[in-house]
């Protein structure tokens, strides 16, 4: 399954994203013959262009390369050259002074074997937070070795964190019945919804080593809601908080239009329990012949790659 999506990321690279074969290759596919050099290089030139992409194609992206090991196979290689703590004494790099994506990939600075990698390394790593928050989020849950954890937990918090909460608290809009707030001092987001007579506040709290722990969310005062839907809004904005790569003020948006689909009657999908697809955005389409109920493309997708192959609900034959 794993090959057969890489495959799928490297023939959507190479049709549709116009990649060059080799490039596709260092960035889904990396053999034991690819440098560490040059994967970071192509890392730096496919990054670069991520950062041109809107939202929908970015996402679009970051949910195609989810479905590989991609980016947890570069990160885990990435981290070993970080100039973290323990490494700093040996490298030549400071991680005060991470170069630009551009410059890694031409190398203008005509820098050692070495260097390249520790400062590359950083750059790309830098680029991949802003990114894809998520998907760096849910690698390094993934992280068994202590050490490693606290060195990287460490190295974020100090040379990344402060500036990506900026960059976040930053973008944040108010929509429609939403008011969002950000409050800078604190690195949290307040916001507030109301209907009729009703309103909510949420608050949502960035950790001082976001995005590598898991953004809190939790409700600050509550008015003519159900139980119920309260706690189910609670789910979906943890979901989309951490489900998707791209920024806070996105995932707002979308726990919002989430929330207004459902006051228009939109059924949820039974497997994930969103109308919009926490990750890709979609809305459930695929319709069981026999209950009748509706599902996401994805979540189906990954119900069949369990190897099951009847309804969710119904158990019948899909
Ligand atoms: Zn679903
Ligand atoms: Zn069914």
């Amino acid at each position: 399954e794993a090959e057969e999506a890489d495959g799928g990321a490297v023939s959507y690279a190479l049709a549709k994203l116009g990649m060059s074969e080799i490039l596709a290759e260092n960035i889904f596919r990396p053999g034991g013959g690819t440098t560490l050099e040059a994967r970071i290089r192509s890392w730096a030139l496919f990054s670069s262009y991520l950062r041109t992409l809107g939202r929908g194609p970015l996402n679009y992206v970051c949910a195609l390369l989810r479905q590989t090991d991609a980016v947890s196979g570069l990160l885990s290689v990435l981290v070993a050259h970080l100039p973290t703590p323990g490494r700093r004494a040996k490298a030549t790099a400071s991680p005060e002074d991470v170069v630009s994506l551009r410059d890694v990939v031409t190398n203008s600075r005509y820098l050692g074997e070495e260097d390249y990698v520790t400062r590359g390394a950083a750059a790309v790593y830098r680029s991949l937070l802003h990114l894809m928050p998520a998907s760096v989020g849910s690698w390094f849950t993934e992280i068994k070795n202590r050490q490693m954890i606290s060195d990287i937990e460490k190295y974020t918090s100090v040379n990344e964190t402060p500036r990506l909460i900026g960059l976040e608290l930053e973008t944040i809009s108010s929509r429609g019945d939403l008011e969002v707030v950000a409050l800078h001092n604190k690195s949290q987001v307040v916001t507030r919804y109301r209907k009729d007579d009703s309103t909510l506040e949420l608050v949502i709290k960035l950790p001082g080593s976001f995005p590598l722990r898991p953004v809190e969310v939790e409700f600050t005062s509550t008015f003519g809601f159900g139980e119920a839907v309260l706690r189910k809004w609670l789910l979906s904005m943890r979901s989309f908080l951490r489900n998707q790569d791209g920024t806070i003020d996105d995932a707002i948006y979308m726990w919002y239009q989430n929330v207004e689909k459902q006051f228009e009657g939109v059924e949820e999908c039974p497997i994930c329990y969103s109308i919009i697809q926490p990750s890709d955005h979609t809305l459930p389409k695929l319709k069981c012949r026999t209950c009748g109920n509706k599902f996401h493309s994805s979540c189906m997708f990954k119900w069949f790659s369990q190897g099951k192959a009847t309804c969710p609900m119904c158990r019948s034959l899909w």
